[in-house]
C-alpha cells in the first residue's frame, strides 16, 4: 500500500531562515506562492513582467523579480512554468544560479524525468505535484482545507531534502488532505497516460463521438449536447463521491443495464490494446521527443488542431446553451 503522509508527519519549522523561489506566477505558482506565504514561509516570486501574471503577483504584494534573481535569493527553487518552457528557461537563467544544497523542484516530473531539467552537482530535486487545478489548491486551503498531493525525491536525494520537500507540502496545504510518496518516473508517467487516455483525449473524443453519433441519426444538436456533455459532470460527481459502485446505485436500472451491456462495445479489446501502446511510447520517451520537437518548430500541429477542435459543431452549441443557465458560471475562452 502505498504511504500516506498528514499534517503531524511534516515541520514547517524546517522551512524557517530559508527562501522559497517560485518561478511563474500562473495556475500553480500563484496558488503555492500564497499558501506557503500565508503558513509563514519567505516567498520570493519570479515572474517576467509585461503579463497579467504579473499585475497579479504585485496586486498579491509580491515583489515579482526575474527567474534568475528568484533562482539565485532561493534555497528551494520550484519551477512553475509551462513544462514545455522549462527546459530553456532552466538552462539559460535557473541553473547558472544553483549552489550545492539548493532543492530543485517541480510539480510534474516532465522535464527532469525527460532529461531536459538536470540539477547540477549536490542539488537535490523534489517534485511536490497537488493533485488539482491551482485555483483548487488556493481555494481549499483559504477554506482551512488542501488538495491532495504526490512528492517524489530524484535518486539518490538526502534525508534531509525529503524532509524539506513535505515541510513543502504541508505549506502548501497538501498534508492536510494526504500526500502519497511517489517516484518522479512514477507520477511523471502515470500523470501523463491519464490525461492522454482517460481524463483529456478519452473524454473528449467520447463525448464528441456520441455528439456526432447522435446529430447525423437526424436527433437536435442541443439534445445531443445535453446528453452528451452536460450530463456528464452529473455522472462524475456521482464517480467522485462514491465511485462507480454509488453511480449504478444513483442512475435507473435500465441505465445500468445499458452499462453492462453497451459500454464494453464502446471501449473495446482494441482500445485497451491502442492505451498500452499510448502507455508504452510515454515510458520509452517517444511522447515527450514528439511534443519537444513539436515546440522546437513553434507547434504547427498543435496550434493548428487546436484552431479546428474549437470549432467544433458541440462547442457552438454548448456554448448558446451555458449562456442561458445563469447557475452553471459558464466560462469562455
Ligand atoms: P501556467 O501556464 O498556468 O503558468 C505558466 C507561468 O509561466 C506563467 O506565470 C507564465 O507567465 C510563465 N511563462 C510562460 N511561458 C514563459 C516563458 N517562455 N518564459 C518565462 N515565463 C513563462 O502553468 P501551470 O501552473 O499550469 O503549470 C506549471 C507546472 O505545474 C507544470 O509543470 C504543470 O505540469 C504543473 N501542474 C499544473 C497543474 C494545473 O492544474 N495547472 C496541476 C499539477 C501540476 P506569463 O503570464 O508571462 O506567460
Ligand atoms: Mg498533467
Ligand atoms: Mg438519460
Amino acid at each position: 500500500a502505498a504511504k500516506v503522509y498528514y499534517d503531524d508527519d511534516a515541520n514547517l519549522d524546517l522551512l524557517k531562515g530559508k527562501t522559497i523561489a517560485i518561478i511563474g506566477y500562473g495556475s500553480q505558482g500563484h496558488a503555492q506562492a500564497q499558501n506557503l506565504r500565508d503558513s509563514g514561509c519567505e516567498v520570493i516570486v519570479g515572474q517576467r513582467s509585461g503579463s497579467p501574471n504579473h499585475d497579479l503577483a504585485v496586486e498579491h504584494g509580491f515583489k515579482p523579480v526575474s527567474a534568475g534573481e528568484a533562482a539565485e535569493a532561493g534555497d528551494l527553487v520550484n519551477i512553475l512554468l509551462p513544462d514545455e518552457v522549462q527546459g530553456d528557461v532552466y538552462r539559460d537563467s535557473i541553473k547558472p544560479q544553483l549552489r550545492s544544497g539548493n532543492l530543485l523542484m517541480c510539480s510534474h516530473g516532465f522535464n527532469i524525468h525527460f532529461g531536459q531539467v538536470v540539477p547540477p552537482e549536490g542539488v537535490d530535486a523534489a517534485l511536490v505535484a497537488p493533485k488539482g487545478p491551482g485555483h483548487l489548491v488556493r481555494s481549499e486551503y483559504e477554506k482551512g482545507g488542501g488538495v491532495p498531493s504526490l512528492i517524489a525525491l530524484s535518486e539518490g536525494a538526502s534525508e534531509e531534502s525529503r524532509k524539506l520537500a513535505l515541510a513543502y507540502a504541508k505549506g502548501i496545504g497538501g498534508t492536510r488532505g494526504g500526500v502519497i510518496e511517489t517516484t518522479i518516473a512514477e507520477e511523471t508517467e502515470t500523470d501523463l497516460f491519464g490525461e492522454q487516455a482517460v481524463l483529456c483525449g478519452g473524454v473528449s473524443e467520447l463525448v464528441k463521438a456520441g455528439y456526432e453519433t447522435l446529430v447525423d441519426a437526424g436527433y437536435q444538436p442541443e439534445m445531443a449536447y445535453f446528453e452528451c456533455m452536460h450530463e456528464l459532470k452529473l455522472i462524475v460527481d456521482l464517480l467522485y463521491q462514491g465511485g462507480l459502485n454509488y453511480m449504478r446505485y444513483s442512475v435507473s436500472n435500465t441505465a445500468e443495464y445499458g452499462d453492462y451491456s453497451s459500454g464494453p462495445r464502446v471501449i473495446t479489446d482494441e482500445t485497451k490494446a491502442e492505451m498500452k501502446k499510448i502507455l508504452s511510447e510515454i515510458q520509452s520517451g517517444e511522447f515527450a521527443k514528439n511534443w519537444l520537437m513539436e515546440n522546437k518548430v513553434n507547434a504547427p500541429m498543435f496550434k493548428a488542431t487546436r484552431r479546428a477542435e474549437r470549432n467544433h459543431p458541440i462547442e457552438q452549441v454548448g456554448k448558446e446553451l451555458r449562456r442561458m443557465m445563469k447557475w452553471i458560471d459558464s466560462k469562455e475562452v
